[in-house]
């Protein structure tokens, strides 16, 4: 129920725009779209108070909103992946150090060596994985940055 914000009455009537116009509409920009709407003027009958209604607006902005709380949502889901693949890479480094080690130990056969230089290779290949997502990640937390930045 719509109340005067003046008397706070709701015997509020629908009247023509008290302007000598023909018509009266709003325009705004919301996420660098024009929004339209004619205005709904009603007056209060009990104060003559005059009170402006815009529902498409209002509506428009509240879009804007959730757009805006959900690239939020999506930056730090995205912050908590690099995160997790940047420790995953740190993890993957100190295992390829230590298996390096390893495999130039003098103590171990020729079969044990070249079980060692394969995970190495199979270390290395998971750590190019690890720095794709991380870069990917990167890429997407910069785009949505600016979406961001632009809204
Ligand atoms: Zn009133």
């Amino acid at each position: 129920m719509k109340k005067c914000t003046h008397c706070g009455g709701s015997n509020l009537r629908k009247t023509a725009v008290p302007f000598d116009a023909e018509g009266f509409s709003v325009r705004t920009y919301v996420d660098k779209k024009t929004v339209y709407d004619s205005l709904e003027v009603l007056i209060c009958m009990d104060c003559a108070h005059i009170e402006w209604f815009s529902e498409k607006l209002v509506d428009a902005l509240k879009e804007h909103n959730s757009r805006i709380a959900q690239l939020k949502t999506e930056l730090e889901t995205l912050r908590a992946k690099l995160t997790a693949e940047q420790e995953k890479l740190s993890a993957i480094d100190i295992k390829i150090a230590e298996t390096e080690e390893k495999s130039k130990s003098l103590d171990i056969t020729i079969r044990e060596q070249q079980s060692l230089l394969n995970t190495i290779e199979t270390l290395k290949k998971e750590r190019y994985g690890i720095q794709k997502e991380i870069r990917t990640a990167e890429r997407s937390i910069r785009s949505l940055q600016s979406k961001l930045n632009n809204n």
